[in-house]
């Protein structure tokens, strides 16, 4: 019985050649649905769908039976206007890359609010289009709270936008480390945007803030990830459980604010691969003990 869709991300570092037997390996651990980063493969080359890697990949998808959700590749900007056709065309095909292979929905990071009312403009603008073009094709939009800012933010972008198809993406393990820096209240946050949400990204970490993704993200991108691990530096994405997020009150608050979406254990699951199939059960068993 799979009440629940229990999800995983897949690795950006999955090469074409893996991707079979990586997912062969989440179904046999119990997972009902994967999570792929669009800028895994080269599905999206100057801002144009590539149909012919689109189509390989669908081909390999559609052996398993899981269920997909998107995140937006790497790099995508909606807040900037110098590059902003680039990064539209980018996130409009993103959307095509969903559609053909039967992705159910992407997600998009909020990131940090701006200053600038032109950017804060065009991003607002380029959510409410997509989310339009995404219905038409079936692909649910949501927004992710990332840590460095504050979560209230990206649920009042949501509200703002006021779009059928376009929800919030609650990122566990970001607003831990978001409500301590910013010191707010967490599971108050939770109660707030459960009403709001199409999707669900639960990790884990310390609540070590580290403020170098902040004032140097480039070098924060080439920090080792054990030491990261061994040393709690930041947003560390340890499996559910495994770090100091009061997930399993944050898990009751949404279960019974109704959510149906997936719950996709966003994790670095390449250093866990003994262990995916506990935390699957670990995940499933939090939910259903509600
Ligand atoms: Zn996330």
């Amino acid at each position: 019985m799979n009440d629940y869709i229990i999800g995983v991300n897949l690795p950006d570092s999955t090469g074409l050649p893996q991707l079979e037997e990586v997912l062969r390996r989440y179904v046999t651990d119990g997972f009902n649905a994967c999570e792929i980063n669009l800028s895994t493969f080269p599905m999206i080359i100057g801002g144009e769908i590539k149909p012919i890697v689109v189509d390989y990949v669908k081909e390999i998808l559609s052996r398993y039976p899981l269920r997909y959700t998107a995140h937006a590749g790497y790099g995508l900007d909606l807040r900037n206007v110098e590059e902003l056709e680039m990064h539209r065309a980018v996130l409009f095909s993103s959307v095509d890359v969903c559609a053909a292979l039967g992705i159910e929905l992407l997600n998009l990071h909020y990131e940090v609010q701006s200053q600038y009312t032109d950017r804060e403009k065009a991003f607002f603008d380029a959510h409410r289009e997509a989310a339009e073009y995404a219905m038409v094709q079936g692909v649910k939009l949501s927004v992710e709270n990332i840590e460095v800012e504050i979560a209230q933010k990206t649920a009042d972008f949501v509200r703002a936008v006021n779009h059928p198809n376009l929800g919030m993406t609650l990122d566990l393990g970001h607003l831990y480390l978001s409500a301590k820096h910013f010191g707010y209240d967490y599971l108050e946050t939770v109660k707030e945007c459960a009403p709001l949400l199409s999707h669900l990204h639960i990790n884990d970490n310390t609540g070590d803030f580290e403020m170098m993704r902040l004032t140097n993200f480039d070098l924060y991108k080439t920090m080792d990830r054990n030491y990261r691990f061994a040393f709690g530096r930041g947003d560390i994405h340890v499996p559910p459980f495994w770090g100091k997020a009061p997930l399993k009150e944050a898990i009751s608050i949404i279960r019974k604010a109704g959510y149906r979406g997936f719950w996709l254990c966003e994790y670095y699951n390449q250093s866990f691969v003994p262990f995916n199939r506990e935390v699957q059960e670990r995940v499933r068993r939090e939910i259903e003990n509600v």
